[in-house]
């Protein structure tokens, strides 16, 4: 199979490693067919009044990829790069991502092509509104479920529950990552990062190394990537360096990530910690450290720089941050990449319980929330793990063997062929 270069459309480099699994659990080609398209996709056009007083059009998304595990789940993305390849690459990335997790949802994602940092809070708010309206007859709690991805937050789900309520009544389980006050779940907004930092302890501790004092160099600081470093030096791992849009900072003897978090709620960035050596985003990525977790956007490890990476762990907590070339030249190199669907999988987890406890009306404590991510998230990785090990293949081919084999039991099971 000719591994797809990293200028292919985006929807292709995922596509690739569901070929993959697809080819090596023998599927059927009707299966293999309808598994490898989406389900439905819509665009829609959202008008919007900003505060100038005129009217810009943006272009909205929601692509559903498959339903054959259950309702459809998956957040939305405000970017400028969010466009329809892109939320089709996702959705898809979504469908395996609750499938290797195990639990009950089909795979979904949502954009707004726009840059959010320009916008006024009005002009977001209005924008949500007129968006989540023009999908809204593909939403429900039994058929799909928005939660926050880029760009968006659990302002932007307060919206979206708002306007869905509107037209159908209160239903907070419409969407997912809600502020808590409106029937958010404890524990969600730091579900990603914790997860993948479990994750993490559980590959450390098969390669036999103590958590304390492995160094994590983390790319992105927002509601990913802060808190695998917030997570990882509370277990007495060395954060050496993090970074955003802005800039990035680095100490080989480490950072105070608590002084770090202060700093950035400050100033709006990481750039400019006392303390710390400047270092750009792009060199993060081949600096000389045990873990590198890039969490911010997708495709950062790519063709030209996968072979520059020092570190031996790369814990994927964006989604699609390593293209199939690179993949393919880290696997050759020894480098275990702990694969985005289920490294990342703690926000759509959490997302779970959130919807669970909204529709019984019933809230849990953090320390249950936390405890079923964890049992929840090392039940796939146990499960990845294994089939990697008795296959003799990567982390990634083994999470894609797993989920793939897991939606076409369910489509099978269905009756569809
Ligand atoms: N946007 C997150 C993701 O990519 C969370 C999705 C969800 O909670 O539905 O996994």
């Amino acid at each position: 199979m000719d591994i797809p270069a990293d200028t292919a459309p985006a929807f292709d480099l995922v596509t690739y490693f569901f070929d993959k699994a697809s080819r090596q659990l023998n599927l059927s080609d009707d299966i293999h067919e309808l598994l490898r398209r989406p389900w439905r996709e819509l665009t829609v056009s959202v008008p919007v009044r900003m505060d100038s007083g005129k009217v810009h059009s943006f272009t909205g998304f929601r692509v559903q990829y498959n339903a054959a595990r259950g309702p459809y789940k998956g957040g939305v993305r405000y970017h400028p790069n969010a466009d329809m390849d892109e939320v089709r690459a996702l959705a898809a990335l979504m469908t395996w991502k609750t499938a290797v997790v195990d639990i009950p949802y089909g795979g979904a994602k949502g954009g707004v092509q726009c840059v959010p940092g320009e916008m006024s809070v009005g002009e977001r708010n209005r924008m949500t509104r007129r968006y989540t309206t023009s999908i809204a007859h593909l939403l429900g709690p039994n058929r799909d479920v928005p939660a926050p991805d880029l760009g968006t937050d659990s302002q932007t789900m307060a919206w979206m529950m708002d306007a869905y309520g509107s037209l159908y009544g209160h239903t907070p389980a419409c969407v997912t990552g809600k502020p808590i006050e409106l029937g958010g779940s404890v524990g969600r907004a730091e579900a990603p990062g914790r997860g993948a930092v479990y994750v993490l302890e559980e590959v450390l501790r098969h390669a036999e190394r103590p958590p304390k004092g492995t160094t994590i160099a983390v790319q992105g600081f927002g509601q990913v990537g802060s808190w695998i470093a917030r997570t990882a030096a509370d277990l007495g791992m060395t954060v050496v360096a993090v970074s955003d849009v802005r800039g990035g900072v680095y100490n080989p003897r480490g950072l105070d990530v608590a002084a770090l978090v202060r700093h950035n709620a400050e100033a709006g960035t990481v750039a400019g910690f006392a303390g710390a050596e400047k270092v750009s985003s792009a060199e993060i990525l081949e600096l000389g450290c045990d873990v590198l977790a890039p969490a911010a956007v997708e495709k950062v490890l790519h063709e030209k720089n996968a072979d520059r990476v020092r570190a031996k762990i790369v814990l994927e907590g964006a989604n699609h941050p390593v293209t199939p070339r690179a993949d393919a030249i880290m696997a050759e190199r020894g480098v275990t990449c702990v694969p985005d669907i289920l490294c990342n999988a703690g926000g759509v987890i959490v997302s779970y319980f959130e919807w669970a406890q909204n529709i019984q009306a019933f809230r849990w404590d953090e320390s249950r929330v936390n405890s079923e991510l964890r049992r929840t998230i090392l039940g796939g990785y146990a499960t990845v793990q294994a089939r990697a090990a008795g296959e003799g293949v990567t982390l990634r081919d083994a999470a894609f063997d797993v989920a793939v084999e897991r939606v076409a039991k369910a489509v099978q099971l269905r009756g569809f062929v």
